[in-house]
């Protein structure tokens, strides 16, 4: 088959001096194969990761203290659950730990605001998703002032100070930023509304959020430019075409797991002795 990406979707998506009001939200980055192609190859490359995700999970089980962390960040239809779902759910559960962040509760309000994070970080062998993050901490709570200022400025560097702690407990961690237009956003919402099966996705609030875009475009990008580290770099997904974020992020996860560079753990035990015993049981 005719080589369908340009260059690694590490590259093509990197947020490296990246201005948020320049992203082309219908863009493929990378990817010259188009709509077909791109859905048809994802149920192959699920597989792959499915298989990596094994060896991952095998290597927990066996002593290895390796993980994987994939952080989604995203306005509202951006398309996070169908990340979940369509991505995530290509691999096998046990080896999932999936948490998403809403409105803090009034217990995790009591305390700094990555404790609820640091109780959900991956165990080894594990792939972490975090649907919504710490990153709601200066997105959704700097644009309303729900703290002070001088309070969610320090928050990048905590962030930071965090998130290096984690990698260096041996995580790697894959941040993903999905961007939608204003005016994706509210088709979306409008077949969210045209639809029963939809309603619960709905949150007047929704609408409301929608005059806020240019702050959260600014706080996105105060994110890009303070937290994108080499420990945990940001990944900047276009999120109209939704083939294509599946995909991107499919690949994403298949580079950070390949990365990793785990095979599957040996045996310990003496294979052909067991063979010998079962014959003889
Ligand atoms: P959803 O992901 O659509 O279920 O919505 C979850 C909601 O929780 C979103 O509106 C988020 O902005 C909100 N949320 C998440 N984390 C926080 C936070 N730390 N403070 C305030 N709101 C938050
Ligand atoms: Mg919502």
């Amino acid at each position: 088959m005719a080589k369908l990406w340009t260059e690694p979707v590490t590259t093509a998506l990197r947020a490296d001096g990246l201005r948020v009001a320049d992203i082309d939200t219908s863009a493929t980055p990378g990817f010259i194969g188009g709509k077909q192609l791109g859905k048809a190859m994802l149920p192959e490359r699920g597989e792959l990761l499915s298989v990596l995700q094994e060896k991952l999970f095998a290597h927990g089980r066996t002593g290895g203290d390796r993980k994987v962390l994939l952080i989604l960040q995203g306005m509202d239809t951006a398309g996070k659950g169908g990340i979940v779902r369509h991505v995530i759910g290509s691999v096998d559960p046990q080896g999932v730990d999936h948490a998403s962040f809403g409105v803090p509760t009034e217990e995790e309000k009591a305390h700094d605001f990555l404790w609820r994070i640091r109780k959900r970080v991956p165990t080894p062998g594990q792939l972490g998703v975090f649907d919504r993050s710490h990153y709601e901490d200066v997105l959704v709570v700097r644009v309303h002032d729900l703290v002070p200022q001088s309070e969610w400025e320090q928050r990048y560097d905590q962030i930071n100070a965090f998130e290096k702690e984690v990698a260096d407990a041996g995580t790697t961690i894959v941040k993903v930023a999905m961007f939608v237009s204003l005016d994706e956003q509210k088709r979306r919402l409008r077949a969210r509304l045209e639809r029963p099966d939809k309603y619960w996705k709905f949150s007047p609030a929704d609408i409301t959020e929608r005059a806020f875009w240019p702050e959260y475009q600014k706080a996105y990008q105060a994110i890009l430019d303070r937290t994108n580290t080499d420990y945990a770099p940001w990944y900047v997904v276009p999120a109209d075409h939704k083939w294509y974020s599946r995909l991107a992020v499919t690949e994403l996860l298949i580079d950070a797991l390949t990365g990793l560079g785990l095979d599957w753990p040996k045996a310990g035990f003496d294979v052909a002795e067991q063979l010998r015993l079962l014959d003889q049981s």
